[in-house]
């Protein structure tokens, strides 16, 4: 079962002669524990299509369904969409976005309390959520007091907070060195894998993608043909040396 079932998603921003076409009739199926790179120039529609799916962005034509559920049919909202939102969809923004007079466990904890959690376990879960983003030693810091990558890691933990089924990351590791880059996409995958998410990337950065179980490159709204799979250990080196070795004789 796919998670996400999008067929013929059109987005078209104002009307007559300054209409844009963002998205131009795409489709697209995300199974659970699926990574998606999403890749594609600027301008290309990467952002336009997460913003629709999420329903930040209202499509024009289309249809959206998520967990087998309508969520756009026929241009219109078949959910209501502040509570489709929350519970379903975690959204990663290429900067942080995060409170910065609070530290990072209140950063977290107050996603699950804008969904009704209690803040003495919202502030338990976030601690939790914080450790399995290896942040835990930073649960007292404020934002500025963190390292790109740690805040990066913070907002994921805060798109986490209401278990989406769905999380989205729109150039996550855009204002990261590459090793930190790294390491917030090694982290996506684990959420993939461990949660049963169906995660989709938005990267500038082919070099990004090793691991990922799909790529998907958009062009003037549209996919491309599929690029299929990045290749499994594509960040691993030496591993076949011996096969070049043997070569030799
Ligand atoms: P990407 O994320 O791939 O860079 P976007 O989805 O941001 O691309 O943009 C796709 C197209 O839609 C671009 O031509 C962009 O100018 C246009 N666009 C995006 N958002 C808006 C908006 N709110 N109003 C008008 N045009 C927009
Ligand atoms: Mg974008």
């Amino acid at each position: 079962m796919s998670v996400l079932d999008v067929t013929g998603l059109r987005k078209v921003f104002g009307d007559g002669h300054e209409a844009i076409v963002a998205l131009d009739h795409v489709d697209l199926q995300v199974e659970a524990g699926e990574l998606v790179a999403l890749l594609g120039p600027s301008g290309s529609g990467k952002s336009t299509l997460l913003l629709c799916i999420s329903m930040i962005v209202e499509p024009t034509e289309g249809r959206i369904r998520v967990n087998d559920q309508d969520v756009f049919v026929d241009g219109q909202s078949r959910v209501n969409v502040r509570r489709y939102r929350r519970e379903n969809i975690g959204f990663i923004f290429q900067s942080h976005n995060l409170i910065p007079f609070l530290n990072a466990r209140d950063n977290v904890a107050i996603a699950m309390e804008l969904n009704g959690v209690g803040a003495r376990e919202a502030r338990r879960r976030a601690l939790v959520l914080l450790d399995y983003l290896e942040l835990g030693g930073r649960a007292k810091a404020t934002p500025d007091q963190l390292s790109g990558g740690e805040q990066q890691r913070v907002a994921i933990a805060r798109a986490l907070a209401n278990e989406p089924r769905v999380l989205f990351a729109d150039e996550p590791t855009a204002s990261l060195d590459t090793e930190r880059g790294f390491k917030v996409m090694g982290l996506l995958k684990k959420i993939a894998k461990e949660r049963s998410s169906a995660v989709i990337a938005v990267t500038h950065d082919e070099r990004m993608i090793a691991g990922f179980d799909t790529v998907k490159r958009m062009r003037d709204g549209r996919f491309v043909a599929d690029g299929g799979g990045a290749p499994a250990h594509g960040i691993e080196h030496g591993g076949n040396d011996e096969t070049s070795a043997e070569k030799g004789k």
